[in-house]
Order: C-alpha cells, then sequence, then structure tokens
C-alpha cells in the first residue's frame, strides 16, 4: 500500500468522499508523496514522453511563431518570456536557440518559470540558467508584455466530474470501500453554474469542469489585453467537454486512476472553449490540430534540413519523430494549439482559424 493511499483512506474515513479535483490536487502534488513533487516523469524510461522531448523541431517552430507575434507588436523591450509547467527545460530551450537570431530578441526577455516540482525545477536550472521562478502564475511581474507557452500543463489542472440527473447533478467522488479507494457518486442537486449545460446533455451525460483554469487563462488574458504579448496553448482536448476524459498513465500504459495515488500522472482532456471564454478580454485564436499548425509553420521543410545530416538509426528516429508529431492517428490531431492575443494585433502564425 502507498504512503499516499493510507493518507487519502484515512481523510475519507474522517470527512467522506471527495472529489477528483482534490484526489488529482492530492496525487500530482502533495509536498511528499506527490506524482510530480517526487519524481521527473518524462522521457523513454519514464511514464510519458511530451512533444518537445520527442524532437527539438517542436519547440523551434515554437519559438519563431511567439518570436514573430513579438516582431508584428513592435518588439517591445523589455518583456517577460513566461512558462507554466516546464518539465524538463526543453522546449524553452529548444526556443530560445531558435530564436538566437532574432534581432533583439534575447536582449529584451526576461526569463520567469512556473513549477510546482523541486526536481523540475533542479532539471530546469540546468539549462535555463538566469530564469526565476515562480509558484504561481500571478507571481510573475504584471508590467510587462507577456509572451508564454505552455504545453501539457493544462491537463494537469485537477477537475471535477458531473453526471445529468433529471435537472440536477451527482458528482463523480473518491470514496472508500475497506482498504480500497472506489469511485461514487452524491445525491443529485441542481448547480447554478452547471445551468448552461442543461441545454447541451441530456439524462446520465458526464460532464467535466476545470475550477482554476477560468483564473488562470484570465491571468493570462486580462495581462495580454492591456500590457500586450501572446499565449501559445497546446494539449489534447477539444471545444467543449464529451463524456470521462480522466486518465492515469504509468511507464507509457494506461492505469487505473485509483490504484496507485501519487505513482501515475493524472490528466483529462482541456476544454478550448472554456480557454477562450477565460481569456476575454483578449481574443483566442484557433485550436487547431497540433499537426496543421506545425505544417503550416514549415515542419515537413525544417525536417528535410534536419535528415540531409541524419542516417542509420538516427535518421530513423527523426522520420519517426516527425511523424508522431504531426500524423492524424498519433499526436497531429488529438493536440491542439491555441493563441490568446490582444484584440489589436494578429494571432500568432499557424493559429489563424
Ligand atoms: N511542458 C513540459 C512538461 C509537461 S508535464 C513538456 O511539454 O515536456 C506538466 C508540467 O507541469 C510539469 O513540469 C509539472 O511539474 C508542472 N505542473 C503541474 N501542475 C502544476 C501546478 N499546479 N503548478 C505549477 N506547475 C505544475
Amino acid at each position: 500500500m502507498t504512503a499516499l493511499r493510507d493518507t487519502l483512506l484515512r481523510r475519507i474515513a474522517a470527512t467522506g468522499p471527495i472529489s477528483i479535483a482534490d484526489y488529482m490536487t492530492e496525487c500530482l502534488l502533495h509536498p511528499e508523496h506527490g506524482y510530480y513533487t517526487t519524481r521527473d516523469p518524462l522521457g523513454a524510461d519514464g511514464d510519458f514522453t511530451t512533444a518537445p522531448e520527442i524532437s527539438q523541431m517542436f519547440g523551434e517552430l515554437m519559438g519563431l511563431a511567439l518570436a514573430q507575434a513579438w516582431l508584428d507588436q513592435g518588439a517591445s523591450s523589455p518583456f517577460i518570456l513566461a512558462e507554466p509547467g516546464p518539465g524538463r527545460g526543453t522546449l524553452m530551450a529548444d526556443m530560445l536557440r531558435a530564436t538566437a537570431r532574432v534581432p533583439g530578441f534575447h536582449d529584451a526577455l526576461r526569463l520567469h518559470l512556473v513549477e510546482a516540482s523541486p526536481s523540475l525545477r533542479a532539471a530546469q536550472a540546468e539549462r535555463l540558467p538566469g530564469a526565476t521562478w515562480h509558484d504561481r502564475l500571478d507571481q510573475i511581474p504584471d508590467d510587462l508584455p507577456l509572451f508564454l507557452v505552455a504545453n501539457e500543463f493544462f491537463d494537469a489542472l485537477p477537475i471535477r466530474q458531473f453526471i445529468r440527473d433529471g435537472a440536477g447533478w451527482r458528482e463523480r467522488v473518491v470514496g472508500r470501500e475497506e482498504d480500497r479507494l472506489v469511485f461514487g457518486l452524491t445525491a443529485p442537486v441542481p448547480l447554478a453554474e452547471l445551468e448552461p449545460r442543461l441545454d447541451d446533455t441530456r439524462d446520465g451525460d458526464m460532464i467535466e469542469t476545470s475550477p482554476a483554469l477560468p483564473a488562470l487563462v484570465g491571468e493570462i488574458g486580462g495581462r495580454i489585453a492591456r500590457n500586450g504579448g501572446a499565449a501559445l496553448i497546446v494539449d489534447y482536448g477539444g471545444r467543449g467537454t464529451t463524456g470521462d476524459s480522466f486518465q492515469a498513465v504509468r511507464g507509457h500504459q494506461k492505469v487505473d486512476p485509483l490504484s496507485e495515488p501519487g505513482q501515475a500522472d493524472l490528466t483529462a482532456h482541456v476544454d478550448f472553449d472554456a480557454l477562450a471564454r477565460a481569456a476575454s478580454p483578449a481574443a483566442c485564436a484557433g485550436p487547431v490540430p497540433q499537426g496543421v499548425f506545425l505544417e503550416r509553420l514549415g515542419i515537413t521543410a525544417r525536417a528535410q534540413a534536419l535528415a540531409s545530416r541524419l542516417s542509420g538509426a538516427a535518421l530513423d528516429a527523426h522520420v519517426a519523430a516527425h511523424r508522431r508529431l504531426t500524423h492524424p492517428e498519433e499526436m497531429g490531431d488529438l493536440f491542439k494549439v491555441a493563441a490568446i492575443h490582444p484584440r489589436t494585433a494578429p494571432p500568432p502564425p499557424g493559429t489563424e482559424t
């Protein structure tokens, strides 16, 4: 039995079942036993991999798209370059390398990272000297244009799940049965904040909400509307929520989300409609499929240029990485790219809808 399961079982015995959001927060961020707080989960030897870990091309093109948005808005100096959830720092390191020859960009940028995990902060510090770290996004200084990237950050935010029952909702919760964690449902209650969803759901449908998303995205959108800037947000999901997307991954395999608390990555799909609403008064472009975004930015030409210097196994791996990032049956369709930008400036290239 894991120490975290013990803690959760005791808490549930004392105060009753907890929401999926509380369960996710404990599993991912518990100070001693949390999944992110205790380890580096990324890469081939870890539990899952991400686009920047698959190929340098992802970060290069993200960097150039953001630099173009910076040029489009008059190349303001200084400005804040920010990333929440930078993982190993790979995406930002690739972005910085690709933008080294954009005149003035490096001199003007002030790098701010938001990271909850001490072990990942250490990994980021090795690759991104000179950055400033924060626990929360709203701690980043708020007096300069904000250019921000986030890849697979929003899918780690805690979600709540509700099942429609007549005009009310039953919340899916985590309870206990002897020494096991089990899913349960509350009694149905009408919920004012879910009233709009009575129009597009039927009895028995499940919907998901992300309680932290509106404030986080509102913070980003508010700053971009006031100070200028742009945000590129990449994650899996779509427009609206459809059913149960709560999942656990360990060792590159899907596992039962309740079986190993703190030992598996827990995620849910991102609702890009909710994200666009929360970005107001800034504008939101997209979401466009990741494969379409990367093709628009010229990933195939970049892939060919890199391929000309490779052979054998390295070439095979490079070709596979290009396919993995862009092909609709791989990450190309499931992952989406949305951009937050001022209403008075064009969206970053590749995100136009
Ligand atoms: N963007 C990276 C890593 C994605 S994994 C990549 O693409 O490879 C999710 C990242 O978000 C990790 O760095 C994790 O520690 C961080 N994270 C998750 N929840 C967080 C929170 N509430 N606050 C700050 N960082 C968080």
